[in-house]
């Protein structure tokens, strides 16, 4: 140590100040590491984990989040000597956006499902929060001669020419102008070069957050009122001033000018004479709004459902972690415990938060929320505006709102204090994020529950595997609602065997007779039925019965489904179109037909066989505007329709008394999937519409047509005993080596050369295979994905089974690391831990 330098700490870091040097930056691309930034002075006092900052990343400048704070390299486990640490750039918030609990959590998920910690700390933030940075070029002194001097005497201007020339004559220019101009790889090169020559600078300016809070103007009556003398009120002046003066409060000048019809010049005219003040305020989005006044009868609980109840608020009390599993057959009054046991956990001062598997779900328990705890509401979900989502997540993270509701990302509420969180329909594959982050919701919210000390309530009429396993072997509690409420009996469910229907009739036959006949009962009853198939569109190929040619998609390896409304052929994986065909494509032959039946072409039948009957669908094509879902379901509870048609949407959580009949036109293209799930979801899905009815005083009938009636999944859905299926399929599970007994991690190598795919998946698989070397880990493959290819790329998969999960990822970790020093594109590899499917 020379002097002169100033004090130094054992750590060799100067410590005239106690402030952190360092911060440890998790940024959201495709890397599994972490990065050391320095933190200039200005920064060091407020940064902390949590914070966003702006940081240099490659080329680019990338938004990260500070996940650690060091005084030195040395603490922050870097070389001191010889390394080149660049500056944070931009500090964005002193208060923490992610809480430390929170931080934790997404650390979980990034190393659990091997994620990029930093794109799950984005994933885990509201959209509109997310500033970006922007590139403003300006001219220099030099550039400005060059203009004039040596590009001025070419005759074809060049693109460097031109882009200087566009500089020069709007100045500061953001560089998404140029790249509006050129392209973006052009104008960015073409940047780079002139700043390279000293004829532009390139400066970064922080673009203001994507949304802003919302303003309105409003209204409120001036304290001290004029002074006698002036003129009178009008008449119309008079009402306003009374109106506000009735309200005690400011309103809305939109909403006063409408509530007293007065022309927005009045109001201006009162403002001048000094009566009323006109100023701007902030409110809040609010998108359970219309939900306002909405009360609820106290419900008294059965002897069940208390004992139930009483299981969790004891443990609640208790503030341990706790899981329960809350078997209950469909109508069982599921969601009342789920609703008293968020009640008892805000009582005790602590926060609730509830999952549903799909937004749509929402406002149907948002409501029973909204009339409890009214305003401590908050909803989360993606189908609310950016401003909606930012607004609602501001009041959790504040503490206004202390009970939140949402599909998946939900899990990342900013509550803090949690007490309790209930995940509705647990075993629902919407869960699963499909993209990355790939997290489980559920999964992940057990695990916020145990490093929260919460408990946890999974629902379900059809438990998963995984979780009536744990269940099975003591790691949750079990609870069971073994009956529906009122003493309801379940519906009566019967199979059609479709191949005694063909021999009947010598053809294929949509509908069967008996289907058709109860139908027909049904409607003269009075009493509302379910349609259910679980494929949109009207048919589900196009198929030449001259030369047998299907009509496949350009980029997937699936055909295309004919939308008949639309007349269009579709494909339901990437979204390519194509117009119907006259003649059959390969061979122009005029014989086309029409194969496989979707909900268009079951709700056009029907339609057409019962031309008395009130009849529409639900599914993803009826429901695309927003409102549209809530407006058909409501229209079918309040019994302005006899009859509904759809897709799974139709099976979940809806509560319709005067239903009695549901009709499953088919599952057979779900069992025949070739995935280990197909049973249980088949499963699943036929327990979960048959729920639908008989939920009222009269009883329900299910009828389901299938060619496969031998099927297991099938004959224990007509048995409707859960325990039944579940033995069966563990033994299945066990014996094929299938989760819950193994873990499984489907990696998929994807690229539009199939020869890069396989070279690369074969590489990868000999990687794993070495680094394996105890033998912890079963490795298949590489072999086509069954969706062999998709969005024009091909798809190859390797397939690890195993027991140790902490060996599956030290050698993922070698052969990832491998792969990239032999200069393999890690972009390619998709890796999928607990897969829902293996498509
Ligand atoms: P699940 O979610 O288990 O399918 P729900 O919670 O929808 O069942 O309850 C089924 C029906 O029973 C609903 O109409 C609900 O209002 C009603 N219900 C629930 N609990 C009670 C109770 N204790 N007393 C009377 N009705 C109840
Ligand atoms: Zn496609």
């Amino acid at each position: 140590m020379s002097v002169g330098q100033g004090p130094l700490d054992s750590t060799g870091v100067s410590c005239l100040s106690s402030h952190p040097m360092y911060a440890e930056v998790a940024v959201p691309v495709y890397v599994h590491q972490t990065f050391t930034y320095a933190l200039p002075a200005s920064f060091a006092a407020s940064a902390q984990p949590g914070c966003r900052v702006l940081v240099p990343f490659g080329k680019q400048l990338l938004t990260g989040y500070v996940v650690a704070v060091h005084a030195s390299l040395e603490e922050a486990g870097q070389e001191a000597e010889g390394i080149e640490v660049k500056e944070v750039e931009e500090l964005f918030d002193t208060d923490p956006l992610v809480t430390p609990e929170l931080l934790e959590l997404t650390k979980w998920i990034a190393d659990y499902y091997y994620a990029p910690w930093g794109e799950v700390i984005k994933c885990c933030l509201p959209a509109g929060i997310n500033a970006e940075a922007e590139t403003i070029v300006s001219i220099t002194v030099e550039g400005r001669a060059a203009l004039a001097t040596t590009f001025a005497k070419r005759t074809q201007p060049s693109t460097k020419a031109q882009a200087l020339a566009l500089v020069a004559e709007s100045g500061m220019t953001p560089a998404r102008e140029l790249a509006k101009q050129f392209n973006k790889a052009r104008a960015a090169a073409v940047i780079r070069e002139l700043e390279r020559e000293g004829y532009v600078t390139v400066t970064r300016q922080m673009q203001d957050a994507v949304v802003k809070p919302k303003r309105q103007q409003a209204v409120r009556l001036v304290e001290r009122a004029p002074i006698e003398g002036s003129k009178p009120l009008s008449e119309q002046q008079d009402r306003v001033i009374k109106h506000l003066f009735d309200a005690g409060e400011p309103i809305a000048f939109a909403q006063l000018a409408e509530a007293v019809s007065v022309s927005a010049s009045v109001i201006r005219t009162l403002e001048r004479r000094g009566f009323v003040e006109v100023f701007t305020r902030e409110v809040r989005r609010d998108p359970l709004a219309h939900l306002k006044g909405h009360t609820e009868d106290e419900l008294t609980l059965t002897p069940k459902q208390q004992a139930a109840l009483d299981q969790i608020t004891t443990k609640l009390n208790g503030g341990q972690y706790a899981a329960f599993l809350l078997h209950g057959v469909t109508g069982s009054g599921k969601t009342e415990v789920y609703m008293r046991a968020m009640r008892a956990a805000v009582e005790k001062g602590k926060t609730a938060l509830m999952l549903v598997p799909e937004i749509a779900l929402t406002p149907m328990f948002a409501r029973r929320l909204r009339a409890h705890f009214g305003d401590a509401v908050a909803i989360l979900h993606s189908s609310l505006s950016e401003g909606e989502r930012l607004d609602e997540w501001n009041r959790l993270r504040n503490g206004e709102a202390r009970v939140c509701i949402g599909a998946r990302s939900a899990v990342f509420a900013p509550l803090e204090d949690i007490g309790l969180i209930v995940v509705d329909e647990e075993h629902e594959a919407s869960y699963k994020q499909d993209e990355s982050p790939r997290y489980h919701g559920r999964d992940t919210a057990i695990m916020r529950a145990a490093r929260a000390g919460a408990a946890v309530i999974l629902g379900s009429a059809t438990p998963s595997m995984e979780s009536y396993h744990n269940a099975h072997t003591g790691k949750y509690h079990y609870l069971k609602l073994d009956e529906r409420i009122g003493g309801r009996a379940l519906a009566q469910v019967e199979v059609v065997d479709m191949r005694e229907v063909f021999a009947r009739h010598g053809k294929q036959q949509v509908f069967s007779d008996e289907m058709k006949a109860a139908i027909k009962e049904n409607f003269e009853r009075g009493e509302q039925t379910l349609v259910l198939l679980n494929r949109r569109g009207f048919s589900s190929f196009v198929l030449c019965r001259s030369c047998g040619h299907s009509v496949h998609c350009t980029n997937c390896d699936v055909t295309l489904t004919y939308h008949k409304m639309e007349a269009r052929l579709t494909c339901h994986y990437c979204g390519h179109q194509e117009r119907v065909p006259r003649g059959c494509p390969n061979c122009d032959g005029p014989y086309i037909y029409y194969v496989g039946e979707g909900t268009e072409q079951i709700e056009a039948l029907l339609k057409e066989m019962y031309p008395q009957m009130r009849i529409s669908r639900l599914d993803r094509d009826t429901t695309r505007k927003r409102g549209a879902f809530e407006r058909l379901l409501g229209d079918f509870a309040t019994g302005s329709m006899d009859l509904l048609v759809g897709t799974q949407m139709i099976a979940k959580g809806h509560d319709f008394h005067n239903v009695t009949l549901v009709c499953v036109v088919s599952v057979d293209a779900g069992l025949a999937m070739p995935d280990f799930r197909a049973s249980e979801r088949t499963f699943q899905l036929l327990t979960q519409v048959a729920g639908r009815a008989g939920r009222g005083e009269k009883p329900g009938r299910v009828l389901i047509q299938s060619y496969h009636t031998e099927s297991y999944a099938l004959e224990f859905a007509r048995e409707q005993v859960y325990e039944s299926f579940y033995e069966h399929e563990i033994h299945f599970r066990q014996e094929m080596r299938y989760p819950p007994f193994v873990a499984l991690i489907n990696i998929l190598v994807r690229h539009s050369d199939y020869g890069r795919a396989a070279s690369t998946a074969a590489e990868l698989t000999r990687l794993l295979k070495v680094a394996d070397a105890e033998q912890a880990l079963r490795i298949l493959g590489p072999a086509p994905a069954p969706l062999s290819r998709l969005k024009g790329e091909h798809r190859l998969q390797v397939l690890v089974k195993t027991r140790n999960r902490r060996r599956a990822r030290e050698a993922l970790d070698a052969a990832m690391l491998g792969l990239k020093e032999s200069g393999y594109d890690l972009r390619m590899i998709t890796v999928e831990v607990d897969p829902v499917s293996l498509m």
